[in-house]
């Protein structure tokens, strides 16, 4: 108890004015009553925390940081919540998994430091890469979930990892790709696994010093984050730079030549990408740089944007799907074909949302594309 009382000072909770703009705004109050973020700290502020610690709803918290965007007195609610799943996870306490555990297992497998990977098979004729380079790609957790997802849901994640390759060869680089990289630990950090989250952290770093690289670039919004955030600045590592491939592209506008494309288009925000880097132009910039193409923006955008609905794999159910409905009709209501996102979990989400039966199907009938894709097919030559 008295931790989980160290984590509500640690995190501004004391400040609280009760004012609950905070629930008004969080996406799994709108459809889970049990579920009020002003509620659970006035329960943590008048009891101390610990009856949060085995409560299943520390789980269900999706980190999206809709909240402090509208909090008065900056309470960091998501961080938060990671402090007392820390607390929580060591004394037994879990939430829901989803998948069985399955992709949890895969993280924590990772975190083995004689495990030997290789994943590297899906690198083809077609695309350049290097044994070592200035430029790393850092292809997370892609190849994992090509092998989990592709044939339920019709739609290859390791295309994304093809095509950021094919844009980064454009731009005459051929990135180094780690054959034994390991996940870069966003959700267990997420999830208070903090030893596990390290452990992988550790075993990169080695990876990372070994290839020599100076710049690495990643696809995915929650790498995009943990690799800047978490690895980069808060170990003041200054010989590396991290970028979002978004970024990469926008920076580089100019050196790139697009076919028109016809296509009308509206953009998802990942919440790693956006509120917690605030990054919101760089993949806009890029896309509205091809001829053609014209971005529709949700009502929900940018910093009032709107989570996929499930985060670390943990407790999606009812409250997710029904987010991941609401944000697709809202996608599909803005007249565009295509919903981009740039972030492989938000559209394995959105995805598995649109395999459901049921009358909102029609309402949430739009395709997914990740910003990779949407670059590479408008590349000319
Ligand atoms: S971080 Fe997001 S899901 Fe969690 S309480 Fe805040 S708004 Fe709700
Ligand atoms: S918005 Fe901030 S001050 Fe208001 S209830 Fe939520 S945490 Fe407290
Ligand atoms: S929404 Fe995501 S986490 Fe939930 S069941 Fe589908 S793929 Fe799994």
């Amino acid at each position: 108890m008295e931790m989980a009382v160290t984590e509500l000072k640690k995190n501004k909770a004391l400040l609280c004015l009760e004012c609950g703009k905070c629930t008004a705004v969080c996406p799994i109050s709108a459809y889970d009553r049990e579920f009020s973020p002003r509620r659970m700290l006035a329960e943590g502020i008048f009891y101390g925390g610990g009856d949060l610690i085995s409560d299943k709803r520390l789980w269900s918290c999706l980190t999206c940081l809709l909240c402090s965007e509208r909090c008065p007195v900056d309470v960091r609610y998501s961080e938060y919540m990671k402090g007392v799943r820390e607390i929580a996870q060591k004394q037994g306490n879990w939430g829901e998994p989803s998948h069985g555990s399955a992709l949890l297992h895969i993280m924590e497998m990772m975190t083995a430091p004689k495990l030997n990977q290789n994943r590297t098979g899906w690198i083809n004729g077609n695309i350049k890469t290097a044994e070592k380079s200035d430029v790393l790609f850092f292809t997370g957790c892609l190849p994992y979930y090509e092998d989990f997802f592709a044939k339920d849901f019709d739609f290859h994640p390791i295309s994304i990892a093809v095509d950021t390759v094919r844009i980064l060869n454009h731009l005459k680089i051929k990135p180094a790709v780690l054959p034994n990289e390991r996940c870069c630990g966003h959700d267990l950090y997420w999830l208070g696994k903090i030893d596990e989250f390290n452990k992988l952290r550790e075993l990169n770093l080695k990876e990372f010093e070994r290839s020599e690289a100076k710049t690495i670039v990643t696809a995915c919004a929650e790498c995009a984050y943990t690799l800047k955030e978490l690895y980069v600045k808060k170990l003041g590592l200054n010989s590396i730079e991290v970028k979002h491939i978004s970024e990469l592209v926008a920076e580089n506008i100019d050196r790139f030549k697009f076919k028109d494309q016809n296509l009308k288009i509206t953009y998802q925000d990942p919440c790693r990408l956006g509120r917690h880097l605030n990054i919101y132009d760089s993949p806009r910039d890029a896309m509205k740089a091809v001829p053609g193409m014209d971005l529709n923006e949700m009502p929900h955008n940018k910093r009032g944007s709107i989570c996929c609905g499930t985060t670390n794999w943990m407790n999606c159910g009812a409250s997710s799907s029904r987010i991941q409905k609401a944000r697709l009709t809202e996608a599909k209501n803005t007249g565009a074909d295509t919903l981009v996102t740039a972030c492989p979990k938000c559209q394995i989400h959105f995805r598995c949302s649109q395999c459901g039966k049921g009358k909102d199907k029609e309402k949430t009938d739009i395709k997914l594309k990740d910003f990779t894709n949407i670059i590479a097919s408008a590349i000319d030559g």
